[in-house]
């Protein structure tokens, strides 16, 4: 009998109080009874609508009937099938518009806990399994992706898997992408997404670190002089926006790109390590994605007191529901209605304050969201020693102006073909942030998937 509880089991948790003052993990996960029991409200519909809203295509039902008979491997080995990355996925995916959003258990209470249930999988396995998997016998094509971010990380395992020699060309230090430098340790602890990666070198992807493509290789040279017949561009969007207001190059006011790397990728937090970050008494974070939750929930715990202004009201926070909560538990201020003018700083040149001005919603504009219009005469002065511009991110140019022919929206987005990925250059394909602007892990890793596909065609159709 399915279980027919309304709501989903509850997912234990740190205590507010308490996590806000530390970087561990805020979700604790399921235990395995806890994860029988809401395996259980799934009720195995045939025509199963929730894989129909997962970008990877999970076997979710099947996996869930496994979880709920106790075969906890056996359901992670189902998840791995469609997913490179299924620990992460578990945790930072939007379910709740994405499979969850089509679980038929919605229609009357909570839909099936998905996404949790994943997760504890996930868990399961990377805690009681340690074997590696076997490296495939090679297929003798090379292909190179650019990014080891959720596209680049999913590409390169869905070719390793069949037999394709794949080299991934990483800028920074360590790869993961925005994995590791954008979302926080009490979000996706880093150890994870390692654990993952190991997974994929273990399948043979070769992974090269400090290698910015477009400076130290073009990817023209790596067409010709490198030997790869195909390309994956999956390189992010890492370009951050500012208001261009006054006062944004006073010392104290971060990009939030920069603010998280310092502390996610550089672990700025830990005592002894090599990169500085400022930590502000009083902080305002400007935006209201995920991105400035993550930066004001960041800046909490490193002590200080933190403010998110955001200029329309709570309703239109286009942040996850469930981010804006956590945040709020934690005692982050919101200031809704309210837009940066100014940033202003002392004659040293650190900041002091920012001019706000409070705002009204008008008529909708082009988004359908009602536009924020400033209200005359009331402006006003909040006291502040850092500010973080979270107001997202578009694509490096770099990539752009060093490939021949490669065609780009005037933004920066690289334009492709939705069914492959096909960039406007023969053999190089792009998905990801790099295509759309920033988006969720999850729809990068199903461009990753689909660009996969097309490769293997590409490449099969040559020989
Ligand atoms: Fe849902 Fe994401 Fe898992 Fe797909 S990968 S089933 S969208 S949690
Ligand atoms: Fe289970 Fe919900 Fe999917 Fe139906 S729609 S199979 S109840 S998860």
């Amino acid at each position: 009998m399915p279980n027919m509880a309304m709501e989903k089991n509850p997912m234990p948790s740190q205590a507010p109080e308490i996590r806000n003052q530390n970087f561990k993990e805020v979700a604790l996960g399921y235990t395995p009874e806890q994860a029988m029991d809401e395996a259980k409200r799934c009720l195995q519909c045939k025509n199963h609508p929730c894989v129909g809203g997962c970008p990877v295509k999970v076997y979710i039902p099947e996996f869930i009937r496994e979880v709920a008979q106790g075969n906890f491997e056996e359901a992670y080995q189902i998840i791995a099938k469609s997913s490179a990355l299924p620990a992460v996925c578990g945790r930072v995916c939007p379910q709740e518009s994405q499979c969850e959003s089509k679980c038929v258990r919605g229609i009357k209470g909570e839909p099936v806990a998905i996404g949790r249930l994943e997760r504890f999988a996930a868990d399961y396995h990377n805690q009681n399994h340690h074997e590696l998997p076997p490296k495939p016998a090679s297929n003798g094509h090379k292909v190179a992706i650019i990014g080891s971010g959720p596209s680049g990380l999913t590409c390169a395992g869905d070719l390793a898997k069949l037999g394709y020699q794949v080299t991934v060309y990483e800028a920074l230090h360590l790869a993961g992408g925005v994995l590791v430098y954008g979302i926080p340790e009490f979000r996706l602890p880093k150890a994870i997404v390692q654990k993952e990666i190991d997974t994929l070198k273990a399948l043979g992807v070769d992974i090269q670190t400090n290698v910015i493509i477009g400076k130290t290789i073009t990817i023209d040279e790596l067409m010709t002089e490198y030997g790869y017949e195909a390309v994956f561009i999956g390189s992010g969007a890492g370009l951050p926006k500012f208001m261009n207001i006054p006062g944004e190059n006073f010392k104290g006011v971060y990009s939030a790109n920069e603010f998280l790397t310092r502390i996610n990728l550089m672990k700025a937090y830990q005592p002894g390590s090599s990169t500085p970050i400022q930590r502000g008494k009083k902080v305002a974070v400007v935006g209201g994605g995920n991105v400035a939750m993550d930066a004001a929930r960041c800046a909490k715990r490193l002590g200080a007191d933190v403010s998110i202004i955001y200029r329309r009201t709570e309703a239109e926070l286009p942040a996850r529901r469930e981010e804006v909560e956590h945040a709020m538990e934690e005692g982050i201020e919101f200031k809704f209605l309210t837009n940066p003018l100014e940033i202003r700083g002392d004659e040293q040149g650190w900041v002091t304050g920012a001019l706000c001005q409070e705002m009204a919603l008008g008529e909708p504009d082009a988004s359908g969201r009602r536009r924020p219009v400033a209200v005359e005469g009331s402006e006003f002065e909040i006291p502040l020693d850092c500010v973080i511009m979270a107001l997202g991110t578009s694509p490096n140019p770099l990539i752009k102006s060093t490939t021949q022919g490669l065609e780009t929206q005037r933004w920066g987005g690289i334009i492709v073909e939705e069914a492959t990925g096909l960039t406007s250059r023969e053999g190089v394909y792009a998905g990801g942030d790099a295509v759309t602007g920033a988006a969720t892990v999850i729809l990068a890793m199903g461009a990753g998937k689909t660009a996969a596909a097309a490769i293997d065609e590409y490449l099969r159709s040559k020989s």
